[in-house]
């Protein structure tokens, strides 16, 4: 009978594939204990939550063996499952965080070890090891990060870093669809908030049950710190307050940003402006940005220097960047967050028509984005300052990239870009890998269908005119692409002139000094 060699084959296909999933549980429990510091008593923990979840009676008898986790035990579990019905190949990443969740040492256990290597070996090692969690749990998804496009470009007024941001896989329609379908609990109120730790996520929300934290008192208040899931620079680690209110640059920004410096004189710690435009992604939770000391501006020197009187303490210049930064520094804290908030009051009502900065027009404009650090036992805090005003004639922002330039970014411009790390969007990949193609043709492009609106290089119309003028379409692969990278450069360059309130030139310039002076500062 045709049916019946199917019938009998079934079972036992059936048996052979759940001893490889137990294989593979085996396989991810012995991959947490050499990996996440999984202890023996939270390995067998683990091992029976692993059973409950898959409906297994007993693990296997083979110790596990882990391979790569990604390719070697997350992948052909997680097909396991979906073939199960346990998932569907949609939920299958929020599937993967889960089972990864069972084998990741519990938050408060991660919080007593955090401790206890603070205590034994100090700060660094302590989040050198919440890193190495935050990697190791596959909650920073290095093979996806590793997708990323990453760069250097070298200029005499500063490098800049620049990032095409590749492991933020882009949403299919059917997942936007979906999304629009969840109905909204309201629950975590957002991304940041702390109840996010182990929360199962949905279409809507990431799954979070891999996220680990170590909490921490900033000014006093409950903050808590932990590693960002895209790695944008070095050890990129986020200070998240414990409670959901929005963003806001006040005096005690300073004193939580240099509390942060005094737990982790190893990192920096900054906070976007409180300003949509000039601000970041999220403003309605507070939390700062942190990590190494691995952005451009961190490397850029004092151009002007500058003394206030009644703090002799102080040293303060202007930074030799970019936009308009004031950087000050001090042995002395109280030197450095008395200047702070004495700049930040002035520059919220200040205004110089000669140069467009206009502190109030229907809504306040000026605000700062503050940067802390230590170096040598001094605290040194960077100002930008930034405004968010638009007119007619820049609808998007007067210190904001004008239409030209949102081919390449469109975005805010937020605190790690005004320090000169871009990130860009994952599209430019392929538009890049089309506009080779035409300057590798050695053919007329066809402009005329370039610029219709529903092409997909349209946005790009103006850059691809400029790119074939200055180089034809005759060029070998190589050369396109320096061609391509060295406009994509150039175009971040302008992007951040465009952030500084304070332009370059003599009037700009002069303009900077006169507000040095209305802070109370004379040039050294
Ligand atoms: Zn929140």
């Amino acid at each position: 009978m045709p049916g019946k060699k199917t019938i009998e084959t079934e079972p036992s296909v059936k048996a052979a594939d759940d001893e490889k999933a137990l294989r593979l549980i085996a396989d991810l429990v012995e991959y947490a204990k050499q990996k996440l510091y999984l202890n023996k008593y939270d390995a067998v923990y683990a091992t029976n939550q692993l059973l409950a979840e898959f409906g297994f009676g007993a693990p296997s008898a083979e110790t596990g063996n882990p391979g790569e986790l990604q390719s070697d035990i997350l992948d052909p579990l997680v097909a396991y499952a979906v073939e199960r019905g346990l998932t569907s190949p949609e939920d299958a990443l929020l599937y993967e965080t889960r089972l990864m969740g069972y084998v990741t040492p519990s938050p408060g256990q991660v919080i007593t070890t955090f401790d206890d290597i603070a205590a034994s070996k100090g700060a660094e090692a302590a989040t050198k090891y919440l890193c190495d969690v935050s990697v190791n749990s596959n909650y920073i998804r290095m093979t996806d990060i590793k997708k990323n496009l990453k760069w250097n470009a070298k200029y005499p007024e500063g490098d800049l870093t620049i990032t095409v941001n590749l492991a933020k896989p882009e949403k299919s329609n059917a997942d936007v669809a979906r999304a629009k379908a969840m109905p909204q609990t309201g629950y975590p109120k957002c991304l940041l908030c702390l109840e996010n730790l182990g929360y199962h996520g949905n279409a809507r929300h990431p799954a979070r049950e891999t996220i680990r934290i170590v909490p921490m008192y900033l000014n006093d208040e409950p903050w808590f710190m932990q590693f960002s899931p895209y790695v944008y620079f070095d050890e990129h680690c986020i200070a998240v307050s414990e409670t959901h209110h929005p963003m806001a640059i006040t005096d005690s920004t300073f004193v939580r940003l240099m509390d942060f410096t005094d737990l982790f004189p190893h990192f920096f710690l900054g906070s976007n402006a409180d300003l949509p435009i000039v601000g970041g992604s999220i403003l309605a939770h507070e939390h700062y940005q942190g990590g190494r000391k691995a952005l451009p501006m961190f490397s850029r020197p004092v151009r002007e220097h500058y003394v206030i009187p009644e703090s002799p303490d102080l040293s303060v210049g202007i930074l030799d960047w970019y936009n308009s930064v004031i950087r000050l520094s001090s042995p002395s804290r109280a030197s450095v967050q008395r200047a702070a908030s004495r700049i930040l009051e002035i520059w919220r009502s200040y205004s110089d028509e000669s140069v467009g900065v206009l502190a109030h027009t229907d809504a306040p404009h000026n605000t700062i984005t503050p940067i802390a650090c230590k170096e040598s036992g001094q605290y040194v805090l960077y100002l930008i300052l930034r405004n968010n005003r638009t007119d007619e004639k820049h609808p998007y922002g007067i210190f904001h990239p004008t239409e030209d330039m949102h081919n390449i970014k469109k975005e805010g411009i937020g605190l790690i870009e005004a320090m000169g790390t871009f990130i860009l969007p994952g599209r430019l990949q392929e538009e890049c890998r089309r506009i080779r193609e035409i300057l590798t043709s050695g053919q007329a492009p066809d402009f005329k269908s370039i610029s219709a609106p529903d092409h997909p290089l349209s946005k790009h119309f103006d850059m691809i005119v400029q790119l074939v003028s200055e180089y034809g379409t005759s060029n070998t692969n190589a050369d396109a692409n320096k061609a391509i990278v060295e406009r994509i450069n150039s175009t971040c360059v302008k992007i951040l002139k465009c952030t500084a309130v304070f332009k370059s030139d003599a009037s700009g310039k002069e303009a900077f000094g006169r507000f040095m002076n209305r802070i109370g500062a004379e040039k050294a």
